[in-house]
């Protein structure tokens, strides 16, 4: 019988956020990263064994909870290294009738590339409907991008993308 996951480690939770992704967010920060990239804004989310263990079903209450949010942003660390879990919450939000923005240090195409081997990547990919990828590049750095924090990193329209098999970027 496979085994449901249902707790993830998380470095913390914004229950309303309108800067992490399109109208008002609740955005949960995975803790662990492995990428260490120079100028990382949450240097804290790195270490895999920091942070705390939180049930899903506590986070989809916190949703329940407030009528006004459009979506959940999960951001980091890097969601895909708990990417089972997260592919449950993922599911369980898009079932609410709500939209999911994921970010991550992978790009899109490492991460098309792996799906058959990394346990719960194709799931929370395809419950993601926007993913913004690529790790964070200090010298391409730029404060006046919209969601996202250097130039390499893309804002990608998920389903159309798998549909069409080339990165779909949506333009904010
Ligand atoms: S991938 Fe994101 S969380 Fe990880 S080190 Fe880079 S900027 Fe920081």
């Amino acid at each position: 019988m496979e085994t449901i996951k249902t707790t993830l480690r998380i470095a913390g939770i914004v229950k309303e956020s309108i800067v992490d992704g399109p109208g008002i967010r609740l955005v949960v920060f995975a803790q662990g990263c492995k990428r260490r990239c120079p100028g990382c804004h949450n240097p804290q989310t790195h270490p895999f064994d920091g942070g705390k263990i939180i049930n899903i079903n506590e986070i989809l209450e916190m949703i329940d909870r407030n009528p006004l949010i459009d979506g959940i942003t999960l951001s980091g660390g890097e969601p895909f290294e708990q990417a089972e879990a997260f592919a449950v919450l993922a599911e369980k939000v898009k079932e609410k009738g709500l939209n999911v923005m994921t970010y991550t240090g992978y790009t899109f195409e490492e991460i098309m590339k792996n799906l058959n081997t990394k346990a719960g990547w194709e799931r929370l990919l395809k419950a993601s409907d926007i993913l913004v990828d690529g790790r964070f590049i200090q010298e391409e750095r730029d404060l006046t991008l919209k969601f996202r924090g250097s130039k390499n990193q893309r804002i990608i329209d998920v389903k159309k993308s798998i549909e069409n098999n080339r990165v779909e970027i949506i333009l904010i």
